[in-house]
């Protein structure tokens, strides 16, 4: 690979991981390639997807998996999901999972634990308007 494409690639990959950074809407990988194509309109939809996924390997991001597609955070700090089993909006829970870390490390029967994921579904409160206003 030429010093060239190497570089080029890292500018992406900062720049996709920027825009995760800077928003807190859990995009999934179709609206990041979306976003980020605004800026690098040469960016095709694979290396955004393959990049993304790196990423989640290495740990650098979460992924939230919900019914339709696949949500990614760049917060992986302790915090659970709530997921909107209308809209498929993924928001974060923070303040009533202030208590989130203490499983952390725990040892159970079958291992100890390194990290887990909580996901609340519901129905957010814009849907709810929705609902109630009709
Ligand atoms: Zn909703
Ligand atoms: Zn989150």
């Amino acid at each position: 690979m030429s010093k060239a494409i190497k570089e080029r690639m890292t500018a992406q990959k900062s720049f996709i991981f920027g825009y995760l950074k800077s928003v807190k809407t859990h995009p999934s990988a179709e609206t990041v390639y979306n976003e980020v194509k605004k800026r690098l309109p040469n960016i095709s939809q694979g290396t955004v997807y393959r990049v993304l996924n790196n990423f989640k390997e290495k740990g650098s991001i979460q992924a939230i998996d919900t019914k339709d597609t696949v949500h990614f955070d760049a917060d992986i700090s302790d915090h659970a999901h709530f997921i909107c089993e209308t809209c498929g909006s993924v928001f974060d829970v923070i303040e009533e999972c202030s208590k989130c870390g203490v499983l952390k490390n725990k040892k159970t029967k079958v291992g100890s634990i390194n990290k887990y994921q909580i996901k609340f579904y519901g129905i957010c409160k814009k849907c709810r308007k929705q609902v109630c206003s009709h």
